[in-house]
């Protein structure tokens, strides 16, 4: 199989295997005992939040972790006060937005921040979401469906001189290009570990030093009393193992991203009526969402995927429906554009080969 899908999950990195396994059964001790075997995996958990932290620059205090970036996310908008105003932009991932419209059902004022053409928050609506001052603002960082990144460091900038707090999903970016929560200017950042060659269930809400949070699940008191549950032990050793090996390998990552989009989206060129969504706009090394005029995306995927190859139509996470993509829409594409859209989301082990593999199938294809 060829697997063109990173963005909606990654393998599991052999050495993140090797490093989890050990939790799933030798050291099955819980974290919160007093005895040497409860104390040992405690400090496993401590090495892997050291771990996540040192990829995003944090101190390992500001880390708790979730159930993944859904849970997060989730966690973020949580700490909107009752019935304050708070903004998220019209491209977030479903886990934004459908908290935010549960927020809004329980009486909160939602602000919906529109993008342009490329897929971008433009400067009009940050100062437009000022004027109207809400308590918090949620950008995400870098879109699952486009690839486009945001500005979020100078938009943040603005807000915060506003005290305005911020919110950044941050799944998408992490391990795909350099992400430092203090350099971005933001109070709160969603991080997710199946998106980096970690475990899946598994993610983090990175929270500003002066940020208090509103708990969503309340029990045992652990991670500092702000997510309890006993700690998924294995997953969250995955996501440091994979957290340090994304920091050690992150340049020479982007640049193999790169290189196999340049050559992707040069051989593109050569299929008539295809469309680069975002093109013109700062994207993810990895991603490229198209579409050709008069074709169906997941026919599309489907046929592909007789040939082996593993692409997605829009999010996977809002997969299930064959409503056109509300990121494209935002855009100001048309729904019958918006349809034809499929994403190829590169990862560390494609190949040039697979690249043109790929092109040949789908120009086999749609020719
Ligand atoms: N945010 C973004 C931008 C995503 O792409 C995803 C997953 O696709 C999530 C959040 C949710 O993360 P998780 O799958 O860990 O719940």
């Amino acid at each position: 199989m060829i697997y063109f899908d990173h963005n909606a999950t990654t393998p599991l990195d052999e050495r993140v295997l090797a490093a989890m396994l050990p939790f799933l059964n030798r050291y099955y001790g819980n974290p919160s005992s007093l005895y040497r075997h409860g104390r040992l995996v405690r400090s496993a958990i401590d090495a892997a939040r050291e771990q996540v932290a040192a990829l995003i620059g944090v101190s390992a205090t500001q880390i708790i972790f979730t159930s993944g970036g859904t849970e997060a996310n989730n966690l973020a908008l949580a700490i909107v006060n009752p019935a304050a105003k708070f903004a998220i932009s019209a491209i977030e991932h479903p886990s934004i937005i459908e908290s935010a419209l549960h927020l809004k059902n329980q009486g909160h004022e939602l602000i919906i921040m529109d993008v342009d053409s490329t897929g971008s928050i433009t400067q009009n609506a940050i100062n437009q979401v000022i004027e109207q001052h809400p308590q918090l603002v949620s950008m995400m960082l870098a879109n699952n469906e486009t690839g486009v990144i945001q500005n979020i460091a100078c938009y943040a900038e603005q807000l915060k001189a506003n005290n305005i707090l911020i919110h950044t999903d941050a799944v998408q970016a992490l391990g795909k290009i350099p992400v430092q929560f203090d350099a971005l200017n933001v109070d709160l950042m969603s991080l997710s570990s199946h998106k980096i060659y970690g475990a899946k269930g598994c993610g983090a809400l990175v929270v500003g030093r002066d940020i208090t949070i509103n708990p969503l699940i309340y029990g045992g008191g652990q991670e500092q009393n702000r997510r309890s549950g006993t700690e998924n032990v294995a997953a969250i050793v995955a996501f440091g193992t994979a957290a340090e090996l994304t920091n050690n390998e992150l340049t020479q990552r982007s640049k193999h991203h790169s290189s196999l989009r340049i050559l992707l989206e040069q051989r593109l060129t050569s299929i008539p009526k295809l469309t680069i969504f975002a093109e013109a706009a700062l994207r993810l090394p990895n991603t490229v969402l198209f579409g050709i005029e008069g074709i169906d995306g997941e026919m599309l995927v489907m046929q592909l995927d007789q040939k082996g190859i593993a692409v997605a139509s829009g999010s996977a996470c809002a997969s299930g429906g064959n409503a056109p993509s509300h990121v494209l829409l935002a855009m100001g594409i048309s729904p019958e554009q918006a349809k034809t859209a499929v994403r190829v989301s590169l990862g560390i082990s494609n190949t040039e080969a697979e690249i043109l593999d790929f092109v040949t199938t789908l120009t086999g294809l749609v020719g």
